[in-house]
This record gives structure tokens, C-alpha cells and sequence, in this order.
């Protein structure tokens, strides 16, 4: 039952479009829908639309809903946490209960050795926060030419001035030069579309000496740090190969140039393990958390920094940066009790076993459209492409993952295209693999029919 009448869904449409500018949405779009998709609730993996049509939410959100929507526990965790002690701030010297006990439990939790973490408001000004530390550090070395920091294609790391240079997508540095100096970026690791022209057993890691051509022509006396998603989110779910990270942690290690991994999607179990970098037994020197560490129940960011990071940080006396919401009790106390839930409820196992039921079921319906299925535990992609043997994209022109998203939107699905014709498949955490059935159903069909489509455009 839908809780609005046609005529106040049409006047929030409109209201939508006059008063509210979106974050990355084309307005073009929006206009020409007659609005924008309104969501009203959300329970488990599921929304329900304004118009009151149930939705499987293929993307948890933007990939931070571990835990499933709709859940009373982190309600009541931050209403209680309200009540009590809605805000007070951590400068200053000051502190409060929950900050120190969400301090030691992510601590407890990362893969880094004796960290200290540091809370922000979000994704942006984690890797904002981790670029300044690796400065910082580098300044209180007495190597201030050590800023340059290198990032990879296709990276998202945000959109705050420090993250927006980092990232390298297209479209988000238009408009906005210059960004910030001294941030550089090497080709990311896809062998699905090797840069190299290698198949994934004949390669050198091609991908991972890139670093040490870059750390080489910058000058190792100049490289403060190295960063990277251990999966690649948004610029595809893009898996890379084996043995890529512990090489490019030996170049960071020849070339004294710190590690930062963005683990801001691959936290808190969304691959399986409890973060990403697990996978690959590799300890980063700071590293960057959000999304998943709320679910999104509130905005929350953090950042995990080493000793060896710390260690000058301490001498020197003080970090000179800050968030008035860095360590917001009620986010601790949604964190804490979301953490926990990951925990009791074995999520990053259920991200492995039901990941892997999810990427058998799409190659399972063995489209001709349907090119790499890539992914790890619940951070997956699917590449849509015109010709999978010859790994042939589909032109942007015609805009073919826009328009099977369009379609699985009608047949019940949430599914957000990626660039070059990729899907994003990053469901909470809690999915069943009766949900799974449910949803690669709705996917194929969806997928057929723009497919059907496209071979009917055909001159
Ligand atoms: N890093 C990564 C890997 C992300 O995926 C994102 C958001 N998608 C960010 C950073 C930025 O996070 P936020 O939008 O919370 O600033």
C-alpha cells in the first residue's frame, strides 16, 4: 500500500527537482523521468518506493549497507546515546566513553600492528586525513620534499579537494582545476582489459612495476605514499591479480614510500574477510575506513594510522586536524553496535559463501552480452560488452549498462551502472541465497532485454 496519493508524489517530484541539487545525478535524467526514483523505507535488502513497489537494493546503498536496512538494535543504540550524551567534542583534550571504546575496538579489528585511530565524518575526509599524516610524517622526518603521493586509474577515493585529485574517474576533476599539487596516478590492475595486452598467467605484473617507474621518475626522495582500494569500487569492482599488492609492497618498502589502503567499501566483511586487505597479507602504514563501519545508520569515517606513522606524529605533540564531528558519540554508539552485529551474525562469511553463489548464478545465464564476471565476497561487478572473445565494449554512445538499469529498475531492482558498461552488484551483507535467486532472475531478464534491444537497433 502506498502511504501517498498520485498528486503528492507528483507535487515531491517537482518540489525534488526545484529545490534539491543531487550529489551525481544527471538533472538531465532527472527532468526528463518527471523526477527522481523516491524511496520510502527499507527493510533487510529490500526498499519500498514511494509509489509502494518492493525493490532487492543490488548496491546496499553505495555500497555501505553491511548489516541490511531497518534494523531497531542501532536505532535504539543512538537514541539511547542521544539521550544521554547527544555531543560533546573530542578537541581539545576532551573525550567520552564510546569514542575510546570504538578506538580500541577498530584497533583491535584492522590488520596493523598497535594502531591509533582517528575519526572523520566520512570516506572524503578519511583519504583526506591519510594524505595529510603521510606528509606530516614525511615533514617531520626532515624530508618535506616527500609530499607526492600516487594513486591508480579508475581510483575513487572521494570528492574533497585532497580526494578529488587522488581519484582518477572521468568527470569528476571537470570544472574544478586545479586540484591539489603533487598527487599522480599509475594504470590500475585489470587483466579482463590488460593495458599491457597480456593474458593474466604470461604477465610480469606489468601493473605493479608501474609504481617503481613512477616512483623512479618522480625521484624516491619525493614519494610520500602510494594509495589504493584493495578492490577497485567504483571504477569497476576490479579484483587485482595475484601477487599484485605483496609487489607493490616490496616497491613501497625499497623505495621508503608509505602504504595507504582505502578500505573505505572493503571493510567490515563486504569481501569476505573483515577487511580487504586480508586477502592479500599485507599491512598498510594508514588506512582509511567509512561506509561499512555504520552501515551508513550515520555518516562515519575512520582512519587507522601505524606506529611508525604515529611515532613522530607523538613526538612532535600534536596532529593539527580535525572534524567537529571527529569520535560523534552517537555515531561511536552505531559503530559499536554495528560492529557487533557483523560479529554475532558472521557476516563477512556469508559475504564469501553467498558472493560466490551470486557470481556462479550470472555466468550461469550464459548471455552473450555478459563478459567478465568479477568480484570478491560482495563486492562485485558484471562487464557488459559487445563481444566477450574479442573484449569488445559496447560504444558510450550507447549507453547499454545505463539502460539495462533503467530496465531491472521496472523489473524490481536497484542496480547502479558503473563506467564502461559495468553493474555494480554489492548487496548487504544479510542476503540469502534465496534473495540471490530472486535477483539474478530479475538481473537476466533485465540484461536480455536491453540486449534484445540492441541486436533489434542493428542496421
Ligand atoms: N573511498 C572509497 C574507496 C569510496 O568508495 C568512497 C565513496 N564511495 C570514498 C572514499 C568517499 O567516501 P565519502 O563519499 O563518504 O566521502
Amino acid at each position: 500500500m502506498a502511504s501517498y496519493t498520485d498528486t503528492q508524489i507528483e507535487a515531491m517530484k517537482k518540489d525534488d527537482l526545484r529545490y534539491f541539487l543531487h550529489p551525481t545525478s544527471s538533472i538531465v535524467d532527472m527532468e526528463s523521468w518527471g523526477g527522481p526514483k523516491i524511496i520510502e523505507e527499507g527493510c533487510g535488502i529490500r526498499l519500498k518506493s514511494i509509489e509502494g513497489k518492493t525493490i532487492i537494493d543490488c548496491g546496499a546503498g553505495l555500497w555501505l549497507n553491511n548489516v541490511g536496512l531497518g534494523r531497531t538494535e542501532l536505532a535504539e543504540a543512538a537514541k539511547q546515546q542521544m539521550e544521554k550524551l547527544s555531543y560533546f567534542q573530542t578537541f581539545n583534550g576532551y573525550s567520552h566513553p564510546l569514542v575510546i571504546e570504538t578506538a580500541k575496538k577498530v584497533a583491535g579489528m584492522i590488520p596493523m600492528d598497535n594502531p591509533r585511530i582517528f575519526f572523520t565524518s566520512g570516506g572524503s575526509e578519511s583519504n583526506d586525513t591519510a594524505y595529510k599524516l603521510a606528509r606530516m610524517y614525511w615533514y617531520l622526518q626532515g624530508k618535506p620534499n616527500k609530499h607526492h603521493i600516487i594513486a591508480r586509474t579508475k581510483a575513487y577515493h572521494g570528492v574533497s579537494y585532497g580526494a578529488v585529485s587522488a581519484t582518477s574517474l572521468p568527470g569528476f576533476w571537470d570544472g574544478f582545476r586545479p586540484l591539489v599539487p603533487a598527487f599522480h596516478h599509475i594504470e590500475h590492475p585489470h587483466c579482463y582489459f590488460c593495458p599491457w595486452g597480456k593474458e593474466q598467467d604470461q604477465c610480469n605484473l606489468e601493473c605493479a612495476e608501474a609504481l617503481e617507474e613512477k616512483i623512479i621518475e618522480l625521484g624516491k626522495e619525493n614519494v610520500a605514499a602510494f594509495t589504493a582500494e584493495p578492490i577497485i569500487g567504483t571504477g569497476g569492482a576490479i579484483v587485482p591479480p595475484d601477487g599484485y599488492y605483496q609487489r607493490i609492497h616490496e616497491i613501497c618498502d625499497k623505495y621508503d614510500v608509505l602504504f595507504i589502503a582505502d578500505e573505505v567499501i572493503t571493510g567490515f566483511g563486504r569481501t569476505g574477510k573483515m577487511f580487504g586487505m586480508l586477502h592479500y597479507g599485507v599491512q598498510a602504514d594508514i588506512m582509511m575506513m567509512a561506509k561499512g563501519i555504520t552501515s551508513g545508520y550515520i555518516p562515519m569515517g575512520a582512519v587507522g594510522i601505524s606506529e611508525r606513522v604515529f611515532t613522530p606524529i607523538k613526538s612532535h605533540g600534536i596532529f593539527m586536524h580535525g572534524y567537529t564531528y571527529s569520535g560523534h558519540p552517537v555515531a561511536c554508539a552505531v559503530a559499536l553496535k554495528n560492529i557487533e552485529i557483523v560479529e554475532r551474525e558472521n557476516l563477512a562469511e556469508n559475504a564469501r559463501v553467498v558472493g560466490e553463489q551470486l557470481r556462479s548464478r550470472i555466468r550461469d545465464l550464459s548471455l552473450p552480452c555478459i563478459g567478465e564476471v568479477r568480484g570478491i565476497g560482495l563486492i562485485n561487478g558484471v562487464q557488459l560488452v559487445q563481444d566477450d572473445a574479442a573484449r569488445i565494449k559496447f560504444g558510450p554512445e550507447i549507453g547499454f549498462a545505463k539502460r539495462v538499469s533503467a530496465i531491472a529498475w521496472e523489473n524490481g531492482l536497484a542496480l547502479r551502472p558503473l563506467m564502461d558498461d559495468g553493474l555494480q552488484l554489492s548487496p548487504a551483507l544479510v542476503i540469502t541465497e534465496t534473495d540471490v535467486i530472486e535477483l539474478v532472475d530479475k538481473l537476466g531478464r533485465s540484461i536480455k532485454q536491453a540486449y534484445d534491444e540492441f541486436l533489434g537497433n542493428q542496421p
